[in-house]
């Protein structure tokens, strides 16, 4: 993003800056953790050597302009968004007006034109304030723009990438009722008809499916190869015999939709085809794998939130005479949970370089996603415990974050899925 525009974005979100803390009902002293440091010279013998928390310049600034916008713009609404399972429409549009669907999508679709790592610094930040925000901005940006950037033809790029960073969401359909871990065997069939393809199935657990514009299916097109004939359609939502469903009543993550959508007999011109025939389950691998440190970047937010709502309350309540943080027995419980948070920011943050460097990432991004949503369950537990009788009321976030966090384990593979992934990965190292 070029300087001059963020300078803009932020100083247009300054102007919104006193009214988040009033509805929050958060001490001035919140928000206090993101702690990384712009990069300095630290140039030595053509090696960077710097903490992994060490970001540029320019991230640094979109850091900063994406937590003013979720302190100004998303958290005086997270309460009546959680209650009324509902996203705001000024919260979407603001994320596209300030560049957040677009993170790493370049100048000429009217993207951020910023880094992988932006994405994961811009989820993270997003998460402390409501995770169910940060959901929309990381699927925008880890798997629909990333198909379309990796697969899409010249002109599906033009189509569909501009209105992707301008006010079009974008569904990925995987899943279905039958096919959760085991997402390759799904039923959804394209049966080629001339130079079209007839889509018939159902998806379940589809994100974003209320407000989607364009859904990208993932359809078998030949099943006698088996896993072979997934192939992925870019689907229109105004297609003929598309139909999204009532949207599921969730524990968490409420303001986000999460529905089923089926095909019925939907016609999809041979165009549609994201990249080739045949290839749409190495394509959601790579995607998932990627959207996987997304993942833990909206857990890794999640928890530092929900710990820096508690501290200062745990630091101003007094009982036996003294401050409740002064007890030992609560300090190392504390410390406890503020170490596992530091772990799982840098096994994020490595995941997220890795992906830059070319490497292999799989085992590490597994990693980060397994550890991070673990960590988020470990330390809104303990907020919760810490905060004695308010943590389990709605007079605080706390019990929200609690309730948000399962779904780490779940989404984008669950826990003994990533556990399975790294293991493999062991096996092959040795
Ligand atoms: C809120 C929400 C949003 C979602 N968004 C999307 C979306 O946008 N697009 C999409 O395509 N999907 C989406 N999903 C689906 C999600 O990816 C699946 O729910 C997830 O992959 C798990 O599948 P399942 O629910 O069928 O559980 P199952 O696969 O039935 O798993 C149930 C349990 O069995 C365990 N298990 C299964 N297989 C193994 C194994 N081999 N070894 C050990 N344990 C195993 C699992 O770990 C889990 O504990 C979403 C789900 C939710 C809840």
């Amino acid at each position: 993003m070029a300087a001059g525009t963020l300078w803009r974005s932020c100083a247009k979100l300054r102007r919104y800056m006193p009214t988040y803390l009033a509805s929050w009902n958060a001490p001035l002293r919140v928000f206090r953790s993101s702690k990384s440091e712009a990069m300095g010279n630290l140039l030595s013998d053509g090696l960077v050597y710097a903490p992994l928390d060490t970001i540029t310049e320019e991230e640094m600034m979109m850091k900063e302009m994406v937590k003013k916008f979720a302190r100004d713009r998303i958290a005086p609404l997270v309460n009546t968004m959680d209650a009324s399972a509902k996203m705001d429409e000024s919260v979407l549009q603001g994320l596209f007006d300030q560049g957040l669907m677009s993170i790493e999508l370049g100048p000429e679709y009217g993207g951020t034109g910023s880094s992988f790592f932006s994405t994961i610094l811009v989820v993270e930040e997003l998460a402390k304030v409501d995770p169910a925000v940060a959901l929309l901005c990381e699927l925008q940006n880890t798997l629909t723009n990333k198909l379309f950037i990796t697969y899409g033809t010249e002109e599906q790029k033009r189509t569909y990438l501009c209105r992707l960073a301008k006010d079009m969401v974008g569904s990925f359909c995987l899943s279905e009722s039958g096919s959760g871990s085991d997402a390759f065997s799904l039923k959804t069939r394209a049966e080629k008809k001339g130079d079209y393809y007839v889509i018939n199935g159902s998806k379940m657990w589809i994100s974003f499916a209320e407000q989607a514009g364009v859904f990208l299916v993932m359809a078998n097109a030949n099943p006698s190869l088996g896993y072979k004939g997934i192939t992925c359609f870019i689907v229109n939502r105004d297609t003929e015999g598309l139909h999204v469903g009532k949207k599921e009543d969730k524990l968490g993550i409420r303001a986000t939709s999460t529905c089923p959508v089926t095909f019925e007999n939907v016609k999809i011109p041979e165009t549609n085809i994201l990249g080739q025939l045949g290839q749409g389950y190495k394509y959601a691998i790579g995607m998932l794998n990627v959207g996987r440190i997304g993942i833990a970047a909206q857990m890794l937010g999640l928890a530092q939130g929900c710990f820096d709502h508690t501290i200062p309350y745990v630091k101003e309540r007094v009982q036996f005479g003294k401050s409740i943080f002064d007890f030992q027995g609560m300090q190392h419980q504390i410390a406890q949970v503020a170490i596992q948070l530091e772990a799982a920011r840098l096994l994020t943050y490595n995941a997220a370089r890795l992906v830059k460097t070319g490497r292999s990432f799989i085992k590490e991004a597994s990693m980060a996603k397994y550890y991070a949503a673990e960590v988020a369950t470990l330390t809104t537990s303990k907020c919760i415990e810490w905060m004695g009788g308010v943590g389990f009321t709605k007079d605080y976030p706390i019990e929200k974050y609690y309730r948000d966090c399962k779904i780490g384990t779940i989404y984008e593979g669950t826990s003994n899925i990533q556990l399975g992934t790294i293991a493999k990965c062991i096996a092959q190292e040795y």
